[in-house]
């Protein structure tokens, strides 16, 4: 019988594990919120992922379960475990991914290198905050944020006055995290894979551009970065990986510093778009190296194919929502280039897919990845 792995949330990510699993010979399953979603194609159920007999009716199908996001309620991930399911990554492992407070307050307490933080509770303590690190911070949300929502820059409490209130109206203990605003001179990215019994692999590091928050682009490998840093970038992310007990891929986003330090900034216990140019560039992409990880088989080889990939988001699309249309010029000018989309309809900022171009020069490799995605913008 097939192994059989279930994927809780149906959007993209769950999307590309799935030519993975059709070619390692799985049974992939997927719990997506509703119908439409991007992983559709497996889609086996649909339900609330909120509500654990939902869950757990899906999970008792299955041989592990694993997710498209990390918005799964940890009451829901321990009544899965007690009910005996496999659950990669597990519940406290994925309670640092969870929440920005958790996760600055885990790695600082381990000793990883995180950017000066506080936990504030209101305006004053903002302020504080504030006056002892040049007047200019960054404000997170600790929940829910992703694609840069819930990231300000900001040099005054009033422009967080929003946030405050949304904390203060939940009652609880909560709080938003403020941290130094880092000067870095780039950012990179580290992902390693962990299976249960221990063995842990890494890709190469990349460095990734942002625009707006929103990853654009990432170059594998990080150009200059053999060596030291690439060393320290392997060595922090897989001790991050032992030391919490992740299961499954773990990416690491990176500051790196004018003085050569690595700091940590977020850690995503999935695939992760950083790690989408493995799918063309890498001897095992992330996609069928989560689910090797996950139902604990032998990790695949992590080398690269060519010296250099490029994966450019296209994010928004063209405006008249119409990608298909682009497809003959896109395809006919760059064959060589490797189109992934989503299914997912084009509106402003939203990701619906990305382009990989692999090859030996990283500005002519970047240049073509880039005007092979812009067929797709307008
Ligand atoms: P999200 O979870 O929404 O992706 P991140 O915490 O990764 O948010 O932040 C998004 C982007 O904002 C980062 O990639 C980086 O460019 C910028 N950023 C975040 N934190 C800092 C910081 N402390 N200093 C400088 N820039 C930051």
């Amino acid at each position: 019988m097939a192994l059989r792995v279930g994927v809780v949330g149906g959007g993209q990510l769950a999307r590309m594990m799935v030519p993975a699993a059709v070619e390692l010979g799985l049974d992939i399953r997927v719990l997506a919120e509703g119908p439409g979603m991007s992983a559709a194609i497996a889609a086996t159920a649909e339900g609330d992922y909120h509500d654990l007999d939902t869950v757990l009716a899906f999970a008792r199908e299955v041989d592990a379960v694993t997710f498209d996001h990390e918005h799964v309620p940890q009451d829901v991930l321990r009544g899965l475990v007690d009910a005996g399911i496999a659950v990669h990554p597990g519940p406290d492992a994925l309670a640092v991914a969870q929440d920005k407070i958790t996760m600055r307050q885990r790695l600082g307490e381990l000793g990883f290198p995180v950017p000066d933080w506080a936990a504030v509770h209101d305006a004053d303590e903002l302020r504080a905050f504030l006056a002892e690190h040049g007047g200019r911070a960054v404000v997170k949300t600790a929940r829910g944020g992703y694609d840069g929502k819930g990231v300000r820059v900001v040099s005054g409490a009033a422009e967080v006055e929003d946030w405050f209130a949304a904390v203060a109206e939940t009652g609880a203990d909560q709080a938003l995290l403020v941290e130094e605003l880092v000067p870095f001179t780039r950012e990179l990215a580290q992902s390693v894979a962990r299976r249960p019994s221990g063995e842990v692999v890494a890709w190469p590091l990349v460095e990734t551009i942002q625009r707006d928050g929103v990853c654009a682009e990432v170059i594998a490998p990080a150009p200059a970065s053999a060596g030291r840093l690439a060393d320290a970038a392997e060595s922090l992310a897989v001790g991050i990986a032992e030391t919490l007990g992740v299961t499954g891929v773990l990416a690491v986003e990176l500051f790196q510093t004018a003085d050569e330090r690595i700091l940590v900034n977020e850690l995503a216990m999935r695939p992760h778009n950083t790690g989408h140019w493995t799918i063309d560039g890498a001897t095992t992409s992330q996609f069928e190296q989560h689910l090797r990880a996950v139902l604990d088989l032998p990790l695949g080889a992590t080398g690269s194919h060519d010296p250099v990939a490029v994966m450019v988001n296209v994010l928004g699309g063209p405006a008249d929502g119409d990608l298909a249309a682009r497809y003959p010029a896109a395809l006919a000018a760059f064959p060589e280039a490797k189109l992934h989309f989503y299914g997912k309809a084009p509106r402003p900022g939203r990701k619906v897919g990305h382009v990989t171009v692999t090859g030996d020069e990283v500005d002519d490799v970047v240049y073509r990845a880039r005007a092979a995605a812009a067929h797709f913008d307008d």
